[in-house]
């Protein structure tokens, strides 16, 4: 199905599949959103809960309006989201620093901004000095010749817990790929609620 710019659904958001991928329900059919202009953590970069949470909160639950720009190739809608209080969601995921601008399929000088205003503030993932932009993460560990923690960093923890490990450890190499949470430093895991290992004491 292919939409003309400005199509738009409206319904009820039943799932938040990460923070800039929503799914609502408009009669009965469901459509899969994918936040346009911005990009959020992976769900296994430091952030990414954070940022899915940061959806949740805003839209979970509630009806929402989507001005549907195109579809993807995954069958997403690129949407932008307007919420009950008339607010969009895509600015308030890069007002609060969950999100990058997606400068590559998004020239909103405004989004940008956005963008610039939470780096400058150190709000949300711009705490982080140094963070890896999604785009380089998924790059990374989609290539076999490089090991994930070249991607993800020094420190590893579990979506499911609040332990954090060094990258030899055992128990850390038990955390599932899907839940795996990488951190480039301790400051960083410590920051997020993450508790040093009493086994390998990182
Ligand atoms: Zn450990």
């Amino acid at each position: 199905m292919q939409f003309t710019c400005g199509y738009s659904v409206s319904g009820k958001v039943i799932a938040v599949k990460d923070g800039d991928t929503i799914e609502i329900l408009q009669d009965n059919k469901p459509y899969r959103l994918r936040l346009d202009g911005v990009d959020c953590p992976e769900k296994n970069q430091a952030f990414g809960q954070k940022a899915k949470e940061f959806t949740s909160s805003l839209c979970f639950g509630y009806t929402v309006r989507a001005e549907i720009s195109e579809n993807d190739k995954y069958g997403r809608f690129i949407s932008r989201v307007y919420l009950p209080s008339g607010r969009i969601l895509n600015e308030e995921l890069l007002k609060a620093g969950y999100a990058w601008h997606y400068k590559e399929y998004n020239k909103e000088r405004r989004l940008a901004d956005m963008e610039d205003q939470a780096r400058y503030k150190k709000i949300g993932l711009w705490a982080d000095k140094d963070p890896v932009p999604p785009w380089n993460f998924r790059k990374n560990i989609n290539s076999s010749d490089k090991p994930v923690s070249a991607a993800g960093g020094n420190f590893v923890g579990s979506a499911n817990s609040s332990k954090f490990h060094t990258l030899s450890c055992e128990w850390g190499k038990k955390i599932s790929k899907n839940n795996q949470v990488f951190f480039k430093t301790k400051e960083e895991a410590i920051k997020q609620g993450y508790k040093p290992c009493k086994s390998c004491k990182p």
